[in-house]
């Protein structure tokens, strides 16, 4: 190429590069994070969670946070799976009194407890839901045996119980799940709609690049026997897909399954290329009602998002670039 073809080509190219430097889009954004190794996300539940909460209580909540995020990252950075992460923080949070979840389980409106749980993997979509569980300690450890060891997706009751007798899982009486704080709101209950929940998720990536989602709770407050939630339900409160994210919901149950809201959420970003957030944002503000609850949700990439259209939600997010962090409202 002799030099007046090279200046040429030059005078050619700068107008495209002075172009590809200045629209957003055609240049990789430089100043990016690195994309995550893993990531994780975790909740608490979601609700009206008064601001006037006492200083004490709040910490509580914090620190029990702190401690189930902890869990999940010592997992994830020792190169864990994702689906041992999940189970792990999700065993931590059921055996805390704080959450709606094993220990913290709400009351029905007879004054017992019935449990609900599921685990999902994203990278073959196997499965294990339990609900109406009366006597097993740690649900979600129950829900990833019936993923593993039933050719089931989908164990209750009696059947789920009788199961858990196979597995030789630690169980407990009815009456083990009982809270003066639970017990106090099943009387508020019968006098209003309850308005606070306190289910537990967690949705993790590997760094494998396997994602998985859980969730555990004890239902609503003040429930008829007999009912469930959304929890259980496959693609209504708990869902992983490695080719999209994994979530996990908190909030009024009912709501979540006429939505099934994480299967949309995944379908939002498979079919229409929508990002994790938008997705999360378009179910959870433009389908539900406010005050109907949220989703915590990472995605493929690593992407962390928390989206509810209630007052607060008990929330934490870390990642191998660094980010811890424990939250309740904004
Ligand atoms: N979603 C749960 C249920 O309806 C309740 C909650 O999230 O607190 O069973």
């Amino acid at each position: 190429m002799n030099r007046q073809a090279l200046l040429a080509l030059l005078l050619l190219l700068f107008p495209i590069l002075l172009l590809a430097q200045s629209k957003p889009g055609i240049v990789v954004q430089r100043h990016e994070a690195p994309r995550p190794k893993w990531a994780i996300a975790i909740h608490g539940g979601a609700g009206t969670i008064p601001k006037t909460m006492p200083e004490a209580k709040k910490q509580e909540y914090l620190r029990s946070l702190n401690q189930a995020l902890k869990i999940g990252q010592e997992v994830l950075q020792q190169g864990g799976t994702s689906l041992d992460a999940v189970e792990k923080v999700i065993r931590f949070l059921e055996d805390d009194p704080l959450f709606n979840a094993g220990k913290g389980a709400v009351y029905t409106h007879e004054g017992t407890h019935e449990l609900d749980a599921a685990i999902m993997d994203g990278r073959d979509l196997s499965c294990g839901s339990v609900a109406a569980l009366k006597t097993i300690k740690n649900p979600i450890s129950l829900a990833r045996l019936v993923k593993e060891k039933s050719p089931h997706v989908f164990l209750v009751g009696e059947g789920a119980e009788a199961f858990a007798t196979e597995m030789k899982v630690e169980r407990v009486p009815n009456s083990y799940f009982d809270t003066p704080e639970r017990y106090q709101q099943l009387q508020e209950a019968l006098k209003e709609e309850p308005k606070e929940h306190g289910t537990v998720g967690c949705v993790a990536l590997d760094t494998h690049g396997n994602l998985a989602a859980g969730t555990s709770t004890g239902g609503l407050t003040n429930k008829r026997f007999g009912r469930l939630g959304d929890v259980p339900v496959i693609g209504a409160g708990t869902y992983a897909n490695n080719r999209t994210c994994a979530l996990s919901a908190t909030g009024v149950g009912e709501e979540f399954i006429k939505y099934t809201v994480t299967h949309d959420i995944s379908a939002l970003m498979e079919y229409k290329g929508l990002s994790l957030q938008q997705a999360m944002d378009q179910v959870i503000h433009h389908k539900l009602k406010p005050g109907d609850g949220g989703v915590i949700g990472v995605a493929h990439d690593g992407a962390l998002a928390f989206v509810f259209n209630s007052e607060g939600m008990y929330r934490g997010a870390a990642d191998s670039n660094g980010r811890f962090e424990v939250r309740i409202w904004e």
